[in-house]
């Protein structure tokens, strides 16, 4: 590992990664292998957890190749050092803002999206000029293997490697020195690589998860909001970090709204879901206990079926549920749906707030004013209004949490912004050099006061 640091430092000092064109041209090598690894990814995917060939397309290898298409159309106008107003008291000069990589970038990732949430930000640290140790998570290993086949084929390790490994490689690698980390995880790994990283004052960015809830409202398309939760729900079968975690849905309507729910995971589904090509499996018997163990409490409206030899665990509603069971005292992060109620929007909003801030809400609502609310008075790292998960769909939006889900944002232009340092230039004109800056200055103070006031 010390071996591969040390060769990653001299290639990265060498300038190699500089030049836009060389950046350019292993975008497009990346891409390229994308391509060709399609298949085997997927199927590795498949392996993993029995992840759908449609999402495995859509939230993995074509959320990629968006990116990648993204940052080769637009990292010369990304990479161009940004001109900014002057002040009138370095007249004359100019002011401008230059994106510098780091150098080293250690990019760990989590089994759910084990693909997207490692090689996403390997394109932002890329199109930054940086050099890249890639991290992934050893609970997908057919994933992490084919990812590791992949960089391996396509890269000089000094430019770019791949390391599988656990959790001791994973401490291990916390213990060189970086100049950044990106870390997608749990909140209580993210302290970990937070410790870590303070030892050498790297920056971190982390991207964690959290409970992220889902309002619907009285006056909400009711048919509509079943559908997209039920969709953002039980995709990856619920192993999103921005899945709604809960439902927190107007107590008149919350009889209809189950049953609308249930409906829509008969209709995506279909009697069975077990039998379903559509349906993710849990990724590990330590998850599928942990889920288990949450339908103890409560009463299940819909699903609870599970079968532990596959790891098959059916889209759950559950209902009679309060903050004080287990299920609401953790991210769920599985296929599990607790239904709250609530009488006034206050009182929603009241609930979400006095819990960490999260990484997702999604709002639905016919009402301006109710949006506005919401809006105003609920952080939370990012989310949508009558839709679940598609703010992640748009690469101008900066995807991150906030607080306890995380820090730092990445996705389209925010991940080459991530990965650069802003350096500020001021370049000075020489022809005009005006003495009242210099000392002996204090009999000047009067009138400096009096041209700062004016000015
Ligand atoms: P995790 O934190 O257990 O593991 C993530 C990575 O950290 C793995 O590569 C693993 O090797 C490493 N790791 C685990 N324990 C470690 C330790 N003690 N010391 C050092 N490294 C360690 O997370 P996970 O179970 O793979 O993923 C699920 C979590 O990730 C959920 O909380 C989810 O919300 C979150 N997540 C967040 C996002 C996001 O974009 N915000 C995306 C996906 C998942």
């Amino acid at each position: 590992m010390k071996q591969l640091l040390k060769r990653q430092r001299t290639f990265f000092r060498s300038g190699k990664t500089l030049p836009l064109a060389f950046r350019k041209e292993r975008l497009r090598d990346l891409q390229q292998a994308l391509y060709e690894n399609e298949q085997a990814l997927t199927d590795a995917l498949y392996a993993d957890f029995r992840k759908p060939a449609m999402e495995s397309f859509t939230t993995e290898v074509g959320f990629l190749e968006q990116e990648l298409k993204l940052a080769l159309h637009k990292l010369e106008s990304w990479a161009k050092p940004r001109r900014v107003r002057e002040t009138i008291i370095n007249f004359p000069a100019r002011s401008t803002i230059h994106s510098e990589p780091f150098g080293l970038t250690l990019l760990i990732g989590p089994w759910n999206y084990p693909l997207q949430l490692v090689l996403a930000p390997l394109i932002g640290a890329m199109a930054a000029g940086n050099c890249a140790i890639v991290k992934p998570s050893e609970l997908a290993p057919h994933t992490a293997a084919a990812i590791e086949k992949m960089i391996r084929e396509n890269f000089d390790d000094a430019y770019v490697a791949a390391l599988e490994g656990g959790v001791e490689t994973t401490q291990q690698l916390l213990q060189q020195r970086f100049d950044y980390i990106f870390f997608t995880g749990s909140t209580p790994v993210g302290r970990i690589v937070m410790k870590a990283a303070a030892e050498h004052l790297t920056p971190v960015t982390l991207e964690l998860g959290g409970k992220s809830p889902a309002i619907v409202a009285l006056d909400a398309d009711l048919e509509l909001a079943a559908r997209r939760i039920t969709w953002g729900k039980f995709m990856n079968a619920g192993q999103t970090c921005v899945a709604p975690d809960y439902v927190l849905v107007r107590e008149q309507v919350k009889e209809e709204f189950i049953q609308l729910l249930g409906q829509c995971i008969r209709d995506f589904y279909g009697e069975d879901p077990a039998q379903s090509p559509d349906y993710a499996r849990i990724i590990n018997d330590k998850h599928f206990n942990r889920l288990s163990n949450f339908l103890k409490e409560g009463s299940v409206r819909m699903g609870g079926q599970t079968d532990a030899a596959t790891r098959y665990f059916a889209p759950t509603i559950l209902e009679h549920i309060t903050w004080e069971h287990p299920v609401m005292q953790e991210e769920i992060f599985g296929p599990i749906l607790p239904i709250l109620a609530y009488e006034e929007i206050d009182d929603a909003i009241a609930q979400i707030n006095s819990h960490e801030k999260p990484l997702a809400l999604y709002l639905f609502t016919s009402s301006k004013e109710k949006q506005h609310k919401v809006l105003e008075q609920v952080p939370f790292g990012g989310g949508c209004i009558n839709d679940t998960i598609s703010h992640l769909i748009n690469p101008n939006l900066p995807f991150g949490g906030v607080g306890h889900s995380g820090m730092g944002s990445y996705h389209g232009q925010a991940s080459f912004d991530l990965f650069s340092h802003k350096k500020s230039i001021v370049n000075r004109g020489t022809w005009l050099d005006l003495p009242v800056r210099y000392p002996p200055y204090h009999q000047r103070l009067p009138f400096i006061r009096k041209l700062f006031k004016w000015l």
